[in-house]
């Protein structure tokens, strides 16, 4: 039995690592979580009976913190998916993106090179770190060129860890996850602001009441969307392995936003139409002719990736790792969970 550390515990990852964990190991996880005056443990209640789980009090920009949690604990893996996750912000908060998502992981590294140095390390990489891209789809040898200020901070990130393991022998690591989505999706993603929304319009059409449009940015940029289960279990494999190495995780496919936008809508029994083009595109309900979304600039970001699109064979062949759920089964998931919490609500 071992202990796993897992930091962001109430977030996507976090939690569905936790889940993972619990129930294909026998090691103990303890969830690193922030204290906030409002608690958003949703994503983690199931899990609070188990005896295997327990929370500790764990501010990844603290290095104090980190430093006697770690000494304490004595971790045998640490996982971090304590991040500000989301790009879109990231020309807001520049020195949060920084703060959060490179130097919590220096912070992280010292602690485990003093004081837990056979603890394996894992760091939430990303394919935002590939930004303006070269060449599709991009793998482990695509140089970094990132966008933006997010992108910039999981790139220090990566010297940081690939520093560290070289100088020190830590088996420490930073895969590239491409887009990953799911239930616990933020809703400030694109994917989950669009099925919460399309289970809203849906709700609203079957009462015959009003409703707000959907409002989004960019619609021509592509992504390469995965669903989060499959890639936990990606990560555990690259923290197993006889020598650390890092490895892209991506579905292999690219589809626009334009795409999931038709799909969500297919998943909740509305067939749609495009009409208009530029600012002016619509989406409109193809037998009513009511307009379901529209264009808003504020959404468009001042730099854009506008292709990601991973090739993870090399994961595949060397880890054995399957992703098991396709896009279209993640729309339909995504979908009808949230029809399902517009019910409720
Ligand atoms: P990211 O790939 O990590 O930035 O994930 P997001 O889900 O935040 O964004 C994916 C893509 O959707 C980006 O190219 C955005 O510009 C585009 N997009 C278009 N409209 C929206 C919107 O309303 N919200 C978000 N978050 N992204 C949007």
């Amino acid at each position: 039995m071992k202990k796993v550390i897992i930091t962001g515990i109430t977030g996507q990852d976090g939690s569905l690592m936790a889940d993972y964990l619990l129930s294909q190991t026998d090691h103990v996880v303890v969830g690193g979580v922030r204290r906030l005056s409002v608690k958003n443990h949703k994503n983690i209640e199931h899990l609070m009976k188990n005896p295997r789980f327990s929370l500790i009090d764990l501010d990844v920009t603290d290095s104090q913190n980190v430093a006697s949690v770690i000494q304490k604990e004595c971790p045998d893996y640490f996982i971090n998916f304590a991040a500000n996750s989301f790009v879109g912000n990231s020309w807001e908060m520049p020195v949060n993106h920084m703060i959060t998502n490179a130097m919590a992981v220096l912070y992280q590294l010292e602690a485990i090179r003093k004081y837990a140095p056979s603890c394996r390390y894992y760091n939430a990489g990303s394919s935002e770190e590939f930004g303006n891209i070269m060449y599709s789809p991009q793998d482990e040898k695509h140089p970094l060129r990132p966008r933006s200020p997010y992108g910039a901070a999981k790139c220090s990130a990566r010297h940081l860890v690939k520093v560290w393991r070289e100088s020190y022998n830590m088996y420490a690591i930073q895969g590239w996850l491409f887009n990953h989505e799911g239930i616990r999706r933020g809703e400030e993603f694109v994917t989950r602001k669009i099925t919460t929304n399309v289970a809203r319009i849906k709700k609203a059409i079957d009462n015959e009441e009003a409703f707000d449009l959907l409002e989004l940015g960019n619609l021509d940029s592509l992504r390469d969307w995965s669903d989060s289960e499959d890639f936990v279990e990606g990560v555990w494999l690259m923290l197993n392995q006889e020598e650390p190495k890092e490895y892209v995780l991506s579905s292999n496919e690219t589809h626009s936003i334009r795409e999931f936008v038709e799909l969500a809508f297919a998943a909740a029994g509305i067939d749609g139409e495009w009409h208009g083009s530029g600012l002016d595109e619509e989406y409109r309900q193809k037998e009513t002719g009511r307009v379901l979304m529209v264009i808003n600039p504020k959404f468009y970001r001042p730099a854009e990736v506008e292709l990601l699109w991973g090739d993870s064979n090399k994961a595949r062949q060397e880890l054995g790792w399957t992703p098991k759920n396709s896009f279209q089964n993640l729309v339909d998931k995504m979908v009808s969970w949230d029809i399902m919490e517009s019910k409720d609500g």
